[in-house]
């Protein structure tokens, strides 16, 4: 009955979970996820779910010598 400043329940803390990793902060750091089993689970769940997607997505973003090396391959013709 006497919750910390920062106390967020675990439907709150789930719904800015998405947010707080987006912006890359460290989440499993958070104190809500050291001290609630439940929300450690749900990350856990989000991490194979984001895991799993960058096997099936590996280059959303081709880094830009990708495209440097497709150009220059084009350059010098087949
Ligand atoms: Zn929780």
């Amino acid at each position: 009955m006497n919750p910390a400043p920062d106390h967020l329940s675990c439907a709150e803390f789930q719904a800015r979970l998405a947010e707080m990793i987006g912006s890359g902060a460290n989440v499993a750091a958070h104190p809500h996820i050291q001290q609630c089993e439940l929300c450690r689970a749900f990350l856990a769940d989000l991490e194979a779910i984001a895991q799993a997607a960058r096997e099936l997505f590996p280059a959303v973003e081709p880094p830009d010598d990708l495209w440097e090396n497709i150009e220059t391959a084009i350059k010098k013709g087949k």
